[in-house]
């Protein structure tokens, strides 16, 4: 019988061991920005050392050139856990949210439980997911059948609180094009069709519709063409807009309801709309068993865990989507003070700063130990799966009838 706790004191030491190594990868992360798909450096690197450690690394999965998966085996067949990474930077920011911890967290907990694997049953794979900021390099492993073989997965993302099961918001991003007809502003007015119009009479109809959404949709855009010079009728001019809900359902109404209102703007003026969006985020459902397993490994090395509130203010993530066919969790390390939010430039210095590093620390031994529990005690294995298919698979019953 394998003596868990045993494994996870080795685990530990193993990552106290590394601890410079491991700061070293973070920091290089931290200082060769990519975004999104363009992540070369960062996911070689990881690559790298995974391979370095003795895991079989396949670069390039699912049709993406960043991602990758590196895969160990235990001492005989047992579960397959995922460990992932994000390493993409936001344009200009950096590394502003912090994925070098994200990246490195899942090296660090991997090559830990790397070296106590010949003593366990099962798999522990990372999967390197691309592009989270924009793109949704989950959404295209996850709709792509790279989750398939997987029981669990997680990661842990950094912030001002620790929290192990804060959920989040699903999310689409619209792209409006309009297209009118350009003349001269004063001498020809009526004989053109003002595209930026129809883009303003978008925001306005958007704005009449807030009154009526629920409290937790989220809509929110900008306008990123609206014409060239004052004197010429706009004949193009186009917008994004994010839209958000608790739910992807709901969401997904929203969405809609924010297209009408667009076509309302292109009849009013006379011009024609194309529209099109980016493959949606799910709102991220946490595995409860799993969370608390997590949240116990780290009250047992220090790290104080709180509560997520019930009024939590939350982003988007394309874990949500991972989080919809594998039971997963997406723990947050406390890394900067409360109130900071992430994509600012205070939370990019904080992702080096020595509580960074500590926070890199905490979230690989988190997740090293988790993994432990994971792989060496089916009875918790099998309680995680339970409350997946009980909670996650009975509700998309619900939402595929409801919605499609
Ligand atoms: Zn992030």
């Amino acid at each position: 019988m394998t003596n868990v706790s045993d494994l996870k004191q080795r685990t530990i030491a193993t990552i106290d061991a590394r601890r410079d190594n491991l700061i070293h990868f973070s920091t290089t992360l931290h200082a060769n920005p990519e975004s999104a798909f363009q992540e070369f450096k960062s996911s070689a690197l990881l690559c790298d050392a995974l391979e370095g450690a003795g895991f079989q690394v396949t670069r390039g999965i699912g049709g993406l050139e960043t991602a990758f998966r590196a895969e160990a085996h235990g001492d005989h067949a047992g579960a397959t856990i995922a460990l992932l990474a994000e390493y993409d930077a936001l344009p200009e920011l950096g590394h502003a949210c912090g994925h070098n911890i994200i990246g490195t967290a899942a090296l660090g907990a991997a090559i830990a439980v790397k070296s106590v694997l010949d003593q366990l049953p099962g798999r522990v794979v990372v999967i390197g997911t691309p592009a989270e900021e924009g793109g949704g390099g989950k959404v295209v492993l996850v709709e792509r059948g790279l989750f398939n073989d997987v029981d669990a997965a997680m990661l842990v993302h950094p912030s001002g609180r620790t929290m192990v099961a804060r959920g989040s918001l699903a999310s689409t991003r619209l792209f409006l094009e309009f297209s009118g007809k350009a003349s001269h502003a004063a001498a020809a007015p009526e004989e053109g069709i003002n595209a930026l119009d129809a883009v303003i009479l978008t925001f306005n109809n958007v704005n009449a519709l807030r009154l009526h959404l629920k409290p937790d949709a989220r809509v929110h855009g900008i306008i990123t063409h609206g014409g060239t010079a004052a004197n010429i009728i706009p004949d193009y001019a186009a917008a994004q807009f994010s839209v958000r809900a608790a739910k992807n359902g709901y969401a997904q109404q929203v969405l809609r309801r924010v297209v009408q209102c667009a076509e309302a703007g292109a009849a009013a003026t006379g011009a024609t709309l194309k529209y099109s969006t980016r493959p949606s985020y799910a709102e991220l459902i946490p595995n409860l068993t799993l969370a608390q397993a997590f949240a116990a490994n780290w009250e047992a090395i220090g790290v104080r865990v709180h509560e997520a509130r019930l009024d939590e203010r939350m982003g988007s993530t394309d874990m949500g989507n991972v989080s919809h066919i594998v039971p997963a969790i997406h723990p947050y390390i406390h890394i900067v003070k409360e109130g900071v939010g992430g994509h600012t430039i205070e939370f990019r210095e904080a992702s080096i700063s020595p509580r960074g590093h500590q926070g890199l620390i905490s979230a690989a031994k988190g997740m090293a130990m988790t993994t432990i529990d994971l792989l060496g005690n089916p009875e918790l294995m099998a309680r995680v799966k339970n409350e997946f298919v009980e909670t996650v698979q009975k509700q998309q019953v619900e939402r595929l009838g409801r919605f499609e």
